[in-house]
């Protein structure tokens, strides 16, 4: 969460472009799109002029099954959907009203304020991101309704869509936010406009009026709850609380023009284009999609569609969200260039500036070029890498691509993001999330606090945990997709088909689908068989070889009259491999299947109070103390030394053999031999991903 400002409680650092340096990236999808043109650089960009809005939907190639027909029945997914529901209902209603209440002048009920960036305007220390968490638990909440049937979180955000529809009549009908309208006049008097200087010390002046920190941000949390509650949990006062702001944000834009409007862009706006394409699409009403294209970026997004990786220096999760957007805004329209701005900007993100855990970012920005990844990590400025709401946004976006083309590579992405940058970055039992999933050696792994911490990854972590079956399974004419290996339960209620997977992945390694219900007429079931498998895996129905399989990195398709009772079984063997940085091949990481491996090194100088924070983690250089920083700061212990590793290129489990403990390994004659497990299970000690190997 980018706040461009400085100077005040909730300030970060902003890094400039930093950095030049060496290489790259090892996802697993290998990137169809990724060479850098040849051609020069057009007269004409394809984003130059006004973008004329025409609604023609794009026929998805594969769709994913409603939430409510898919249930999570255990393992450990099911276990960080229980901690994150059970924070959620934690957290009163009220006080997650507070700040919009006395916004509209509306009486708090006696309510306790939140804190951290959701700290309310009583004292000289106001957030002015209030509110956005609000938005996010709004979202959440239809979310575990829908996923869960989970019948008190939607009766309370009922109850907080109609007080908020109060507040939102309260303020004129249209705007509905925690914060004045003041934060908007700022941005738009300030945008644009640089920032007056100091004579006395030459520098940005610090009581000089600055940009608000991120107001359309904080909007856009609020209008995709308002709208997801409308969707998933079919509340229609929602609806119109949306509409309203909609009508708002549609009239506000519209007085700016092109070129101011630009400038505007310039301050992070979140996912407001996507909110407002997605209502237009359910409410029939063109006008909130023109109103969406006037959030089109054209400095981001041009050279994207000319497939230019002009990335360094952004702020990335300010910029995810317009990747998504321009997902969204390609669906309904069949504009290509959106389509190739979404496509080249993914695969530049996953296949060039990503970690072996799928995560990106360095600081909230990148800081290198592409494929240069070993830079960007050794020149970390501080333990803040791999945003945890990047991993968040670019799985959103990865179902956009999977939808397109239902290429089951996308799942190998996808799948290494969830289990490792997912699962494992929320707390056991507390149900508290990360910020950043630090992949610098030494650090550990930091959280929220119960009410004092709301960070942007607080909001996005209350709603991953709340749709981790959105992507199980999806569908097309012919049959069901099989995407991920999780104990679950699908209702194919159209086509009177059930079946259950029963799997203990990745504990155990295989899986099973079990028919319970089915028609009389075909269908196919395609079975993901993902790329980390070395050969194409044994499959057996009704305890018999299937003659057919599939290469891994494909779908193995089986089409027949299902009965009650069938049941399909594909064994899934992993086997440990070393990934190196491919700028750098002495920096490795180790993978067991699809699981990052992480060595753990011990808990020392960890107190309760460095793993959960109620500030966000500063961008200190590790070992370096800031006395006045309060909490979840990597950087305020001493840095411990992270033994190096010797071994020959080649066969890793040469030196690296299989421990006791399921899913663990040893080391095997090194000066310090070390203990690997999943990143995933790792909490509460230190740890490193990437070694040097030499
Ligand atoms: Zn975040």
């Amino acid at each position: 969460m980018n706040h461009s400002t400085g100077g005040q409680r909730f300030s970060r650092r902003q890094f400039g472009a930093a950095a030049a340096g060496a290489a790259a990236i090892p996802a697993v999808l290998a990137p169809p799109s990724q060479a850098q043109p040849s051609t020069p650089i057009p007269d004409k960009l394809p984003f130059d002029g006004p973008i004329e809005y025409a609604g023609a939907a794009v026929k998805p190639k594969a769709e994913p099954f409603p939430m409510t027909q898919v249930r999570i029945t255990g393992g450990p997914l099911h276990d960080a959907q229980d901690w994150n529901r059970g924070y959620m209902s934690r957290l009163a209603a009220d006080r997650l009203l507070y700040n919009f209440r006395q916004n509209a002048g509306l009486d708090v009920k006696g309510a306790t304020p939140l804190g951290g960036w959701e700290t309310p305007a009583d004292g000289t220390r106001a957030s002015e991101l209030r509110g956005h968490f609000t938005g996010h638990f709004l979202s959440a909440s239809a979310l575990l309704y829908a996923s869960a049937g989970d019948q008190a979180a939607k009766a309370k955000a009922d109850y907080m869509v109609d007080e908020l529809a109060k507040v939102q009549t309260r303020l004129g009908g249209g705007y509905l936010s925690a914060f004045p309208m003041e934060l908007f006049d700022r941005l738009d008097a300030l945008s644009g406009k640089p920032r007056p200087v100091d004579p006395a010390t030459g520098r940005a002046d610090p009581h000089a009026p600055h940009l608000p920190w991120a107001p359309f941000y904080t909007i856009h949390k609020i209008l995709a709850g308002m709208i997801d509650m409308y969707q998933l949990a079919q509340n229609r006062q929602a609806l119109a609380v949306a509409q309203g702001m909609a009508d708002w944000a549609d009239r506000w834009s519209a007085s700016k023009s092109e070129a101011h409007m630009q400038e505007i862009l310039n301050t992070e706006f979140g996912g407001m284009a996507e909110a407002l394409y997605n209502l237009s699409v359910l409410d029939g009403n063109p006008q909130w999609a023109k109103a969406g294209d006037r959030f089109t970026k054209k400095r981001f997004v041009n050279p994207l569609a000319l497939r230019r990786d002009e990335l360094r220096g952004l702020h990335v999760n300010t910029h995810i969200p317009q990747a998504i957007a321009a997902a969204r805004r390609y669906e309904i329209s069949g504009d290509t260039r959106f389509h190739d701005v979404a496509d080249y900007f993914w695969h530049e993100v996953a296949g060039a500036r990503s970690y072996v855990t799928e995560g990106t970012s360095n600081g909230e920005t990148w800081n290198v070029e592409p494929r240069r990844m070993a830079v960007e990590l050794r020149t970390t400025r501080g333990t803040a890498t791999a945003e945890c709401c990047c991993s968040y946004n670019m799985l959103k976006l990865t179902r956009h691509l999977f939808g397109w083309t239902g290429d089951p590579r996308y799942f190998d992405y996808y799948e290494r993001a969830l289990f490792n940058h997912r699962l494992g970055t929320i707390y056991p039992e507390k149900g508290y999330t990360q910020y950043y999933l630090s992949l610098v050696s030494g650090t550990w792994k930091t959280f929220n606090t119960e009410d004092g911490s709301f960070w942007c990854c607080t909001g996005t972590g209350v709603e991953e945990y709340a749709k981790l079956n959105d992507s199980i399974y999806w569908r097309d004419a012919d049959g069901l997709y099989v995407n991920l290996f999780i104990p679950s339960e699908l209702n194919w209620e159209e086509k009177g088909l059930q079946l259950r997977q029963e799997t203990g992945f990745p504990s155990q390694q295989s899986t099973a689908l079990v028919v319970t219900a089915a028609p009389p007429a075909p269908i196919a079931f395609r079975l993901r068989v993902p790329s980390w498998l070395r050969t194409a895996p044994t499959v057996t129905l009704n305890g018999r070889a299937l003659g057919a399989t599939a290469a891994p990195g494909g779908y193995l398709s089986i089409s027949r009259v299902w009965k009650a009772g069938d049941r399909i079984a594909m064994e899934l063997p992993m086997h440990l491999t070393a990934e190196a940085m491919p700028d750098d091949p002495s920096l490795q990481a180790f993978l067991y299947g699809p699981l990052v491996l992480a060595a753990d090194l011990g808990a020392e100088g960890l107190t309760e109070n460095r793993i959960f924070g109620d500030s966000a983690p500063r961008f200190m250089p590790p070992g370096q103390v800031r006395e006045d920083a309060p909490g979840v700061h990597h950087s305020a212990v001493p840095a411990i030394e992270v033994p190096r590793f010797r071994a020959a290129a080649g066969d890793v489990s040469s030196w690296i053999q299989p421990a006791d403990a399921p899913l663990t390994f040893r080391t095997a004659g090194q000066a310090k031999d070390v203990t690997l497990a999943p990143l995933n299970s790792i909490f509460g000690r230190r740890y490193a991903v990437y070694w040097e190997v030499t």
